[in-house]
């Protein structure tokens, strides 16, 4: 959603630059390297500028050692989940030295090992195990955790593994200076432990890995756009834009999309219990950053690939953009909510890739048409959204521009151009107005195109009610925001306030299924957020019109489609029985080519259709196990296609079936945090 940005008004425009003549001549330059630098040489920009961009170590013994000890104080009251979610703190507050160590860190990791190990999660407590010793877990109480190892994997009926840990514990134990007692007594229980282990069944009790994270596969890829099922194809026309329409008839539940992200980020108030990089759910054990304590990571990996690209160039690093506008968000002054998130994302977008790159595809990312139907990369195919720059206001162009100034300076601290620059300098090089632009474009066309990445979360007792969804909170409820993204094929797609698709994500990549019987030469569209089912149109419509700067035309409008609270049960809208024929039957004969129907055997399938559903229904919930749920998910859809060729719109039970689909899939496809 797009909300108004920092200084809009002409007022505080005015206010900065000056002078009426200066802010004049500012709107009148016709290049933004002209804008940029403009901007760049005021005198009050000048002074923010040197406060922008230092860096600061947010590392601190004292918070690393606060929030151990209440971790140890919520383990000792059984608290575990809790004590893990302290000790994650502490590890993030830890110093790290340059061999990756520090006494605190390695403390932290080993209590949390615990913590987990309590849980039963034997695996995290095995990585934190190797973590922590890693981390220079201190000799002389290395024990614990060779003891812990043990355990975990007798836990996880690993004993070929758990024999070899206990050589290791006596090992451990006969060069350790503690009483001769204690050493007898902890090498007693562990090879009681494994002795109990081998005396049980030898059936592993491996964790699961979370199979609903498993990508669905797409029969057959577009040939230039891949994102795309080879069922899809892009359209221009003048009064539609781009857009996109099925090549054949699709039948509901295909795949349609699958698209990795040109860029995505997470919120900040999920950075605790999400990975930064690949957006997984990690509640109980993170990676954190060597030098910050914002950004957690799922693993070495994920934190490797983000301190040696994206994150190099913004942690630790004090944003005074993102500081002004927290400040004038929290005063009231502003609602710059969109701003904000939209800030990040352009900078995510510069420090995925190099100077060297962008110097090199400048020409295929600023002098583009958005009529040209591919593009051969996800840089080219973002440059080619719509940012509706012709009729952008003045006090826009400005807010976004201070934005990417103040990145750019981050940029140059941080040495994205080769040297670091501490000093501000009165000039901006050509490589730095280019990246200015490039920013200042990427917030233009994100403002327009950002989808909102998504997680599932689990159902309430409160949501049903008799054993049935309540239906108000049929629709899209059981998800959370986590995060922002651009998906430049997704992009193409036109908005309708009756989509017919549905989208769920797995980390941040997003599918899409049809949730529709499409039909060749229809268009394929999605929702910007006001669905029919919902929303009255007066409604959804003046929403579209102020964020997407659009009046919408879809079916929904043009046919004025009553919601679901305001429609029928009783079907009266039958299909006709010949499957190639669209028409629907009045009285007892399709209107388009006649043929005779039996009304009433029609309705009592529908009807029992609909009963069987509903049964469906009271089983589809976030307690179900995942194999029940994706045989639930076929069912579901079985019916719901089967409905589909006997009745059409207006029809509550067509909404409805509609619903559950969705949630059908949604509850056996896609990331969650349950
Ligand atoms: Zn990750
Ligand atoms: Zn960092
Ligand atoms: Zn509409
Ligand atoms: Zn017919």
């Amino acid at each position: 959603m797009l909300e108004t940005p920092l200084p809009s008004s002409e007022a505080k425009m005015l206010h900065f630059f000056g002078s009426e003549k200066e802010s004049k001549e500012f709107q009148q330059c016709s290049s933004f390297p002209e804008k940029i630098t403009r901007i760049w040489k005021v005198p009050l920009m000048q002074e923010l500028l040197k406060k922008s961009g230092k860096q600061v170590s947010q590392k601190s013994e004292g918070e690393s050692r606060r929030n151990r000890e209440i971790g140890n104080k919520h383990f000792q009251a059984g608290k575990w989940s809790l004590a893990a979610s302290y000790f994650s703190k502490a590890i993030a507050f830890a110093y790290v030295n340059d061999k990756q160590q520090g006494r605190d860190l390695s403390l932290a990791i080993a209590n949390r090992s615990a913590a987990l190990y309590r849980l039963e999660k034997y695996k995290l407590a095995l990585e934190d195990i190797d973590y922590a010793l890693d981390a220079g877990y201190p000799q002389d109480i290395r024990y614990k955790v060779f003891e812990r190892r043990v355990y975990c994997l007798i836990g996880l009926g690993r004993l070929e593994e758990a024999k070899k840990a206990v050589l290791q514990l006596q090992a451990d134990l006969g060069t350790s200076t503690l009483e001769e007692k204690k050493k007898v007594k902890i090498e007693m229980d562990a090879n009681e432990e494994l002795k109990k282990g081998m005396s049980k069944s030898s059936d592993a009790v491996e964790e699961e890995a979370e199979p609903w994270l498993k990508l669905p596969t797409m029969e057959k890829r577009h040939p230039t756009l891949p994102a795309f099922s080879s069922a899809l194809e892009l359209k221009y026309d003048e009064k539609k834009g781009r857009h996109v329409i099925a090549n054949r008839d699709i039948e509901c539940g295909e795949v349609l999309v699958i698209e990795n992200p040109a860029t995505a980020c997470l919120y900040y108030d999920k950075r605790e219990e999400h990975c930064d990089n690949c957006f997984k759910y990690i509640p109980l054990r993170q990676i954190p950053c060597d030098h910050c304590s914002a950004l957690r990571f799922c693993g070495f990996q994920c934190k490797k690939s983000a301190i040696e690209g994206y994150h190099q160039f913004e942690c630790g690093r004090e944003d005074v953009f993102e500081s002004v506008i927290g400040q004038m968000m929290q005063e009231g002054k502003t609602n710059a909510k969109g701003t904000k998130k939209f800030h990040r994302m352009a900078l995510k977008t510069v420090t995925q890739k190099s100077l060297a790159w962008f110097l090199k595809n400048k020409d295929k990312l600023l002098k583009v048409h958005n009529s040209t139907l591919s593009f051969r990369d996800e840089y080219e195919g973002v440059a080619r959204l719509v940012g509706h720059h012709e009729r952008m206001p003045q006090t826009r162009i400005f807010a976004f521009l201070m934005s990417s100034i103040f990145h750019l300076r981050n940029l140059q601290q941080a040495g994205y151009f080769g040297v670091k620059k501490n000093k501000v300098f009165e000039n901006l090089t050509e490589e730095e107005l280019l990246i200015g632009e490039l920013l200042y474009t990427f917030l233009e066309k994100m403002q327009f195109n950002t989808h909102s990445v998504t997680q599932g979360e689990p159902d309430k007792q409160t949501d049903f009610e008799n054993g049935l969804l309540n239906p108000g909170l049929l629709y899209e409820n059981r998800i959370r925001c986590i995060g922002n993204a651009v998906y430049p094929s997704l992009a193409m797609l036109n908005h309708s306030c009756y989509t017919n698709i549905y989208k769920f994500f797995v980390g941040p990549t997003v599918v899409a299924v049809a949730c529709q019987k499409i039909p060749v030469g229809n268009e394929i569209s999605e929702n910007y957020f006001p669905v029919v089912q919902i929303l009255p149109r007066p409604e959804r419509r003046s929403w579209l019109s102020q964020s997407y700067w659009f009046d919408c035309s879809c079916t929904g409008c043009l046919q004025n489609l009553p919601n679901i609270q305001n429609s029928d049960t009783i079907p009266t809208h039958l299909r006709c029985e010949r499957k190639e024929c669209s028409g629907i039957v009045t009285e007892h004969s399709c209107r388009l080519c006649s043929k005779k129907m039996d009304r009433e055997l029609r309705i009592s399938e529908i009807q029992e259709v609909w009963a069987r559903l509903k049964d469906l229904r009271k089983e589809c919930h976030s307690n179900a196990k995942h194999e029940e749920l994706l045989k639930l998910e076929k069912n579901i859809l079985q019916k719901y296609i089967r409905l589909q060729e006997l009745l059409s719109l207006p029809c509550r039970i067509m909404y409805e079936a509609e619903v559950l689909y969705w949630r059908a899939v949604r509850l056996a496809h896609g990331s969650r945090s349950y």
